[in-house]
């Protein structure tokens, strides 16, 4: 039998569950059909467990500084096996939370994996379901590298399912996922080199962040190994091995992660019996309205080619249901300028143009930076105390703010009011208009000179 409703939604995650609850809350008859744990990667196996991990790491730091606030000297031992049962269980309840939201919204909600079976029809194993409008919200995966013994290390997937800490590690990968689980590890205590193909990582970021994270690192006692492209993995009697294609070898370890990179989960949809090509990395296109090349299908998140952050699968999700169930024709979203925190050691805040973008899409003439580098309070007592680096980013004789780049203690928290400042147009004459909060580490953001 044929189920019929006005939206199915494919995948439970950040963007289907968005899109799922605002639509059946307009009255719309929706299906959402999820494979895997409701609340896809961010819960499962991304945002949530990374953050539990990194304010756990956040206070082993700060049980270290104590000491130099006139604390007894405590040296942090971080029980990982009861930090990894108290967070499963948290994810539990959260996921028992979204499957209650769903119901209580009128969500039909269909455990299993949908497959296209025509333009506007979806099988789920022996169920086949149709509607008008039907929502990809499959989310992406892991990437692994296609080299002999690749399958001896794990991707961040297997990094949340570890019982244990690894006590020597390598991270292999230049993105954020890559320095984010290098610095958690190291701050609970694992050995951890962080491996590169390139000079630095983040390179898509403002160069001033990187810089002072890797200096940061360093100092922490993270490896950073830049320019190795590995080979190949060996299991030897000591631990795994990373061969590299210069012939050098970092043995002894007992963990390998792979954080690469992500790929869309649009392979096994048989997107052709809708009339959907996917992009050759197996991205969903889709236009600004999140519509893909067939009439009423519509991708959002991390299948698509856009910002891969839960906030903006969100948006998307909402956004079109906003558009579609309640007639607010020209509700779109506008990812021009998306604010991201780097959970490293310190944290990273930025939205906005890097001086350098900035400069190739205005010309060197037009962009004006302020910037500054300190101390923090908190740090005030350090023998070497980390530093704190702020930059604004100006563009025209109106110095309109169109960067801002963050990187030290706190400033994760800071980010979200600046970004309502720069969306709403803010200048640098508005941020030196506004009284700083003293004593703090954010009012440098309005008394740079
Ligand atoms: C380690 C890590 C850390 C991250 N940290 C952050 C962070 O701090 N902040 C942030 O904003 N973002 C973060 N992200 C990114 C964020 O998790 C994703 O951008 C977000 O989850 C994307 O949501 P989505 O709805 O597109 O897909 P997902 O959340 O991945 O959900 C897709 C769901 O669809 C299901 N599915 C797939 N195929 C099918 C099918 N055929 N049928 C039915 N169901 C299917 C999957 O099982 C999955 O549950 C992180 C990601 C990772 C991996």
């Amino acid at each position: 039998m044929t189920q019929s409703y006005d939206l199915i939604v494919i995948g439970g995650g950040s963007g289907g569950i968005a899109m799922a609850n605002r639509a059946a809350r307009y009255g719309a008859s929706t299906a959402l059909v999820a494979a895997g744990p409701l609340g896809g990667t961010c819960v499962n196996a991304g945002c949530v467990p990374k953050k539990i991990f990194w304010n756990a790491a956040h206070l082993a730091g700060q049980m270290k500084m104590a000491e130099e606030y006139g604390f007894d000297a405590v040296t942090p031992r971080c029980h990982w096996e009861l930090l990894k049962q108290r967070r499963d269980a948290y994810i539990e309840r959260l996921n028992d939370r979204y499957a209650q939201g769903l119901n209580g919204n009128g969500v039909t909600l269909i455990r299993g994996h949908a497959r296209f079976s025509g333009a506007h029809q979806v099988r789920v194993d022996d169920n086949t379901l149709e509607a008008e409008h039907i929502l990809i919200a499959t989310g992406g995966q892991p990437v692994w590298p296609d080299i002999p013994g690749a399958e001896l290390g794990i991707t961040s997937d297997g990094f949340f399912t570890l019982e244990k800490a690894p006590r020597c590690v390598a991270v292999v990968g230049a993105g954020y996922i890559a320095v984010e689980l290098a610095g958690v590890l190291n701050a609970l205590g694992s050995d951890v080199s962080l491996v590169m193909r390139r000079k630095h990582f983040l390179n898509d970021f403002e160069s001033m962040l990187r810089e002072n994270l890797m200096d940061a690192m360093l100092h922490q006692g993270i490896n950073l190994l830049a320019q190795r492209q590995v080979r190949e993995v060996e299991k030897r009697a000591d631990g795994l091995c990373l061969h590299f294609q210069d012939g050098d070898c970092l043995g002894g370890l007992d963990a390998i992660i792979w954080a690469i990179g992500r790929r869309p989960n649009s392979a096994d949809l048989d997107l052709e019996l809708a009339n959907i090509a996917a992009a050759p990395q197996g991205f969903i296109p889709v236009d600004a309205f999140q519509n893909t090349q067939a009439s009423g299908i519509y991708a959002v998140g991390d299948v698509t080619a856009g910002p891969a952050l839960t906030p903006v699968a969100i948006a998307a999700g909402r956004r079109l249901a906003d558009r579609l169930f309640d007639a607010q024709t020209a509700r779109h979203l506008d990812t021009h300028l998306v604010p991201t925190v780097i959970f490293s050691h310190p944290p990273i805040a930025t939205i906005g143009l890097s001086e350098a973008a900035a400069q190739e899409q205005y010309g060197e003439e037009a962009v004006k930076v302020y910037q500054t580098i300190f101390t923090p309070m908190l740090r005030a007592f350090s023998a070497e105390p980390e530093k704190a680096a702020m930059k604004l980013v100006t563009v025209g004789r109106e110095e309109k703010i169109i960067g801002l780049h963050a990187i030290g203690d706190g400033v994760d928290e800071m980010l979200q009011g600046f970004a309502v400042a720069l969306h709403m147009g803010a200048t640098k004459q508005d941020f030196d208009d506004t009284i700083a909060i003293h004593p703090t580490s954010s009012e440098e953001f309005v008394t740079m000179r």
